[in-house]
Formats: structure tokens, C-alpha cells, sequence
């Protein structure tokens, strides 16, 4: 029998969303339910995003579980039950895969597809996505939920290739886990993960050496399970609780108090940072509204951090090691952590000031710095991602006119709203740059998003329209305003992922969108209401009719050759 060659048969979907992490996850939800046909495409062997990769030991959120969750469905959040005030990695992933079961997800979630390129068809109006195992999609849409912090980062040290040892990342942590015991232990990065990590490490490791750069401030995070009572009480009023989050700056719920730290008196000061010590976790950044607006309000907050760190540590060399004092508190993101002063007590503790004794290579048998050399047998980066750009920048995304996205951020990302960006039609961003993002509880400003997103495209289908597309002018402006707010701010006195200082050749600008959730929600309200001020919607002409159906037409056409 004689077998004809077909072109392959590429599949239309409505929309391609890349990542299959809470994003994507609530994309595909939202966007199955107003009609859209959907595909997730995830480089990962599963579902989870970063809650998939980041297994290190002690891995949990510092946002409260009761807020840390969706708010989409009444019935998803009276049904589950969180164990403790912050939820574990493992407890998060469960979570999220019973979401994918509860709502039926997993049929249009396809793993193992890493998105290498996607290509804007400016005559079709059309995106072809194409991943690194021959996976192939044409879509109208392109939605990119990729995370911010999923593209990690390791230091480029000579020698690396030489240990003998195991080198782990953080957050490409093995799925069995890893074994420390009897085992010499070095961490290099003292940021949230390795705040995290570092006491369990201790607990486990013969010997753990730490590696820090920069001194941080961190909170405690007073963990505790969630009581029976405490369940039924949040349960009992969570629509007011989610309400309350959507209208608080940071979406946390927290509403900062509304006198300036400089107007308190100073018994008022140290008493209102008492109290929101012990209880606050994050929220502890907004203590005082201008904590993060003004040097000398933060001067006081930062003082008191390191009264606290000072009372927790009893070597007196270990401790000024340990006082971070060479930015304002809460200008880089503040771990909030479960006993990592204390550890530094412990005997079995090493502390190195990489600064002062930096690292000079990483030899067979350990690290070798200029104070001398360390023996180990496990080395762990903890040392952050190429955050916020990395993993959106990654994918060779080619937009109107071949123009790619790499060459349109060359100077920092440009978008409009942090959802749009001019020359990349029918393409959006979740929880992206110039949004709230990771000054957010970013679970809320992932589903402010995906709502807001759903309710475009449904207009468009709605009114006729095949492209949408940020304006120049509409662009132009709010990576001004972006700007403008930020340096209202603290924030760039730090050397900090915000500020894009995380990899060496990132433009120095500040990147998520400090206006807070409530005003940003204002804006997205306001340009609804002026018809989708900002955006370019293009009807659909006769003579450029691709209908969905047609589209699939098209795809086998040729059009999959671009
Ligand atoms: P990170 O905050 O960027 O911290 C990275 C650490 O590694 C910093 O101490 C950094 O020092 C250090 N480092 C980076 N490059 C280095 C190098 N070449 N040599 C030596 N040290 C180096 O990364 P992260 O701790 O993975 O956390 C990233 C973000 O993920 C957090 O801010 C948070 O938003 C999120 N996160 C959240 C949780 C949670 O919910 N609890 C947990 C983990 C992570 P410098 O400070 O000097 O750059």
C-alpha cells in the first residue's frame, strides 16, 4: 500500500499559553470557560512552574496559604484545606495538581515542550509557536505566563567542572531529594532560598559553610498550622477577605498604617514595629506607609531589623557579619524565614563574607577563597534567577516586521500595562514587568490578569476584531510612569533584581511596577471603561478573514514554514 506525504497537520488553537505554572494554569481555566480553545505548552515534565523545580529543603511560600491560593472558585476554596500558615513546596504542588484534576486541565497541558520560537504572521494575524521536540501550534493569541524567577542563575567560577563533589541549584532541586548527612555543605547565596535552607541544612549537614555576599534583612515568619477554628473563620469570611486584598497596595490584605513613621513619635515607632514583628511576615514592609518612600523613616525601620538580628546572634564577629547595612530594609525582597540568625550559633555553622573573602575558584575537593580553602562535599547555589526578563527573553519571540523581542528590550522591557507590547500583536504577558507582579501577592495579580485578558479577547471576538496591539504612544507612557513611581521610591538606592542587577548584562532599570495592586486595578478599570484606551483593535476585513476555522486551514498551508 502506498502511503501519501501530507504536510503535517499543525493545530490551530485560539490561544498558546507558555507555562503551565498557577498562570497558566488559571489561563487555561478562564479561558476554556469563555469558549476559547487552549494549549499550555511547559518546558517541565509536569505542571507547577516554579513550585514544580523549587524542592529544596525548607521551600515554602512567605505568602499565607489563605492568600497564596485561587479565588476563583467559591468551591475550590472551601474545599481545601491548608496545613499551616505558610504552605510547603510539597503542599503547594498538591494544591496546584488538584486544581489541574478538580477542572479537568490536564488535556490541553502538554509537557515537555519548550517554546524555542514563536513568530507573529502580521498578514494572518496569526502566532506560530514551535518547541524544541518538533511541538508545533499556530494560535491567534500568544499568552506568555512564563513566572518571573524561573530562569535560574549559577556563578561562572573557574574550576566548577574540577569537584568531585555534587553541585545542586536551588531551584533545579532533584526530585529524590538530596542526602546531608555526614556531609560537608556549602551555600552559596543568602537570599530567600538559601534563608529558607540554611537552618534545615544545618540540622542535617556534618558541617555547613555559608557563602554570603550580602548581608539581609530578613522577618520572622512565625509559622504555625492552621487550627480547625482558624479554617472555619477565614472560610467564613473569605469573599470579604479576597475583596479586601484586591483593595490593599500589595494585594496581601495588609493596609498600611496611615500615619508617616516620622510623624510617631518614637515610643509609637518602636511599638508599632513590635507588634507587627512577631505577626506581620511581609506585610512588615509596610509597617508605616513611607518606609520605602523615605531614607529617614527607613533609616528607623532598618535600625530595628538589626536590634532584632543583633538579640538573635551570640558571636559578636558572626553577627556584624551578619547586619545588613549597606542598603535601605525592604529595597532588595526581604526573605522571611523560620530560625536563620539562630543557626549561626549552631556549632557545626561556618559564616564567610564572600565580600571581604571572595571566592577564587572552586577546586576538586571544595571552594577556594582568599582567606583559604573550604572543604566540601555538596555545593548548593542558592543563587537566584535572571528574574522578571529571563524566562520571557529565553524564546526567540519574533514580532510584527521580524522584529524580536530581545531587540526590543535591548534598553529594559517596554510594554504597555505590563500586559501589552507594541509591535507584538495578539500577544500578552501575566503578572509580567511594569506590572505588580512581585510587589504583589503575585497570585492575586495573576488572576487580575488572566480575568482582565479573557474579557479583551472575548470583546474582540465579540466586535470582529483579529489583532490587538499596545499603542507607541500608550507604551511610551507608562514605561515612563513605570519609571516616574519608582523613583518616587526607594527601591533603586539597592543592587537588586527589581533594579535588573541580577545578571551583568541586564540594562539597570527598575522593573516591576511599584503602584500597588489597588491603583493598578484602578488603571486596568479605567481602560476598559475608555473602550481599551491604549490598544489597537483591528476588525477583521473580508479579505483577511481567519476565522478560527480558517486558520486551521491556513496551518496546513504552509504557513507553519515561518
Ligand atoms: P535571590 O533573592 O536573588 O538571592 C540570591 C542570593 O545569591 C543572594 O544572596 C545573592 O547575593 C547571591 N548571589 C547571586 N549571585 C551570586 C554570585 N555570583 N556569587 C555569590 N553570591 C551570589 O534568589 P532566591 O533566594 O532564589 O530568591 C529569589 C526570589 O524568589 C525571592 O526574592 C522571592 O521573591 C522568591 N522566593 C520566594 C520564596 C518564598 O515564598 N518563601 C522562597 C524562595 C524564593 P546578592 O544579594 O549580593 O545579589
Amino acid at each position: 500500500m502506498s502511503v501519501e506525504t501530507e504536510p503535517a497537520e499543525v493545530p490551530y488553537v485560539d490561544v498558546v499559553v507558555v507555562g503551565a505554572g498557577f498562570a497558566g494554569l488559571r489561563a487555561l481555566y478562564t479561558l476554556r470557560e469563555c469558549g476559547f480553545t487552549v494549549a499550555v505548552l511547559d518546558e517541565s515534565d509536569d505542571i507547577g512552574g516554579v513550585w514544580y523545580w523549587n524542592r529544596y529543603p525548607g521551600a515554602r511560600c512567605d505568602v499565607e496559604s489563605f492568600d497564596y491560593s485561587y479565588a476563583f472558585s467559591e468551591e475550590l476554596e472551601q474545599e481545601w484545606r491548608w496545613s499551616e500558615r505558610y504552605a510547603t513546596q510539597p503542599e503547594i504542588l498538591r494544591y496546584i495538581n488538584h486544581v489541574a484534576d478538580r477542572f479537568g486541565l490536564r488535556s490541553d497541558i502538554h509537557c515537555s515542550q519548550q517554546v524555542r520560537r514563536a513568530a507573529y504572521d502580521d498578514e494572518a494575524h496569526l502566532w506560530t509557536v514551535q518547541t524544541d521536540t518538533g511541538g508545533h501550534w499556530i494560535s491567534r493569541f500568544l499568552i506568555l505566563a512564563v513566572g518571573q524567577l524561573s530562569t535560574t542563575k549559577a556563578p561562572d567560577l573557574p574550576g566548577t567542572d574540577d569537584f568531585t563533589g555534587a553541585i545542586y541549584h536551588s531551584a533545579r532541586w532533584p526530585q529524590e531529594g538530596v542526602e546531608f548527612a555526614g556531609k560537608r555543605v556549602g551555600v552559596v547565596g543568602t537570599g530567600s532560598s538559601g534563608t529558607q535552607m540554611i537552618p534545615i541544612v544545618a540540622q542535617q549537614a556534618e558541617h555547613l559553610t555559608v557563602f554570603q555576599r550580602t548581608p539581609n534583612y530578613s522577618i520572622p515568619a512565625n509559622n504555625a498550622p492552621i487550627t480547625d477554628e482558624r479554617d472555619e473563620q477565614v472560610k467564613a469570611g473569605y469573599r470579604e477577605r479576597r475583596r479586601k486584598a484586591l483593595d490593599t497596595p500589595s494585594g496581601l490584605g495588609f493596609t498600611p498604617n496611615k500615619t508617616s513613621a516620622l510623624e510617631a513619635t518614637p515610643e509609637e515607632r518602636e511599638q508599632t514595629f513590635e507588634q507587627a514583628w512577631p505577626t506581620a511576615g511581609f506585610g512588615f514592609v509596610l509597617a508605616f506607609p513611607d518606609l520605602l518612600i523615605s531614607q529617614e523613616a527607613n533609616d528607623h525601620v532598618s535600625e530595628f531589623v538589626r536590634k532584632k538580628i543583633a538579640e538573635k546572634v551570640r558571636d559578636p564577629v558572626v553577627r556584624e557579619k551578619l547586619m545588613p547595612r549597606d542598603h535601605p530594609f525592604g529595597t532588595k525582597r526581604p526573605p522571611v524565614d523560620s530560625g536563620y540568625f539562630e543557626t549561626f550559633n549552631r556549632d557545626n555553622v561556618e559564616l564567610v563574607d564572600i565580600r571581604k573573602d571572595p571566592i577564587d575558584a572552586i577546586t576538586a575537593t571544595g571552594i577556594l577563597t582568599a582567606g583559604g580553602h573550604h572543604d566540601l562535599d555538596i555545593i548548593v547555589f542558592a543563587t537566584g534567577f535572571d528574574a522578571m526578563t529571563g524566562s520571557l527573553l529565553r524564546p526567540e519571540i519574533i514580532g510584527s516586521g521580524e522584529r524580536t523581542l530581545v531587540e526590543k528590550w535591548a534598553d529594559g522591557p517596554q510594554t504597555y500595562l505590563g500586559l501589552g507590547v507594541h509591535g507584538f500583536p495578539n500577544m500578552f504577558i501575566i503578572a509580567g514587568p511594569q506590572s505588580p507582579s512581585l510587589l504583589s501577592n503575585v497570585l492575586l495579580s495573576i488572576e487580575q490578569h488572566v480575568d482582565w485578558l479573557a474579557a479583551l479577547l472575548v470583546h474582540a471576538r465579540d466586535h470582529g476584531i483579529e489583532e490587538i496591539e499596545a499603542e507607541a504612544e500608550a507604551e511610551r507612557r507608562w514605561v515612563e510612569h513605570v519609571r516616574e513611581r519608582a523613583e518616587q521610591t526607594l527601591y533603586p538606592k539597592a543592587r537588586s533584581y527589581y533594579m535588573g542587577d541580577d545578571v551583568a548584562s541586564k540594562p539597570r532599570v527598575f522593573t516591576p511596577y511599584v503602584g500597588g495592586v489597588r491603583g493598578y486595578r484602578r488603571t486596568l478599570e479605567r481602560v476598559v471603561a475608555d473602550g481599551y484606551d491604549g490598544f489597537a483593535l483591528k476588525e477583521r476585513t473580508s479579505g483577511s478573514e481567519t476565522s478560527s476555522a480558517d486558520a486551521a486551514a491556513l496551518a496546513a498551508q504552509g504557513l507553519q514554514t515561518r
